[in-house]
């Protein structure tokens, strides 16, 4: 499995060192911010799959970060503060948090709470309310066939939607050509498993156009395609 990204935005070296150990230990890989306008930077370079964000920043509060990360993602947020008291806590659920652990926390309890996080966030692209399928920074509407990486919306064939709706239902899988032949095109079709390809090629390229180099769409060999 390829390992998890982490970043923690906390402006206190004493703890986000700590942190880092804790988690470098469970082999996740660690980034951290020490202020509002580093995470924001290392948001789009580094890609975190999880966020441990402080609520006393140098620069900006962890609400208004936490707020803002919220508007165009699903990103999993565990919020972290020192004072550590309900109105913090309910505060920090409320503007998007996942979940929240006061300091002193436990380094234990803290890994406690990344893996749960994570497991969750793997476990399913949310849905909701059947129309919408988020996954990460993509989300995808299903009725009006619209795309989004980022909050910027990627424009889509018919076809090339139906191929990125396909992965994000089923992300982390590897889809045959053959699976993708019958599920976008459906089973009458007899042209050739290269169309795929052809497709595939455009829909890489248009998301790239849109998150720069990474790609998210990776070719199993002899296999088909697995959706990052
Ligand atoms: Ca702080």
């Amino acid at each position: 499995m390829a390992q998890e990204k982490i970043l923690v935005v906390e402006d206190e070296l004493d703890i986000s060192r700590l942190v880092t150990a804790c988690l470098e230990r469970e082999s996740y890989q660690v980034q951290v911010a020490a202020s509002g306008q580093q995470a924001q930077h290392q948001l789009e370079s580094f890609l975190p799959d999880l966020l441990i964000l402080d609520l006393g920043l140098p620069d900006t509060d962890g609400l208004s970060l936490c707020r803002e990360v919220r508007r165009n993602s699903s990103l999993p947020i565990l919020m972290v503060s020192a004072r550590g008291d309900d109105i913090d806590r309910i505060i920090g659920l409320e503007v998007g948090a996942d979940d929240y652990l006061g300091k002193p926390f436990n380094p234990k309890e803290l890994v406690a709470r990344v893996r749960a996080l994570l497991r969750r966030s793997a476990l399913s692209p949310t849905q909701n309310g059947g129309d919408t399928i988020q996954n990460g920074t993509l989300r995808i509407q299903t009725q009006s066939h619209r795309a989004f990486l980022g909050g910027e919306e990627v424009h889509l064939t018919p076809i090339e939607f139906s191929l990125l709706r396909q992965f994000a239902q089923h992300h982390a899988q590897v889809l045959s050509r053959q699976d993708l032949l019958n599920r976008v095109w459906g089973p009458d079709f007899f042209g050739d498993e290269r169309t795929v390809d052809a497709h595939i090629r455009n829909l890489r390229s248009k998301l790239r156009q849109v998150e720069g180099r990474f790609d998210r769409i990776q070719a199993v060999w002899g296999v088909g395609y697995r959706f990052d």
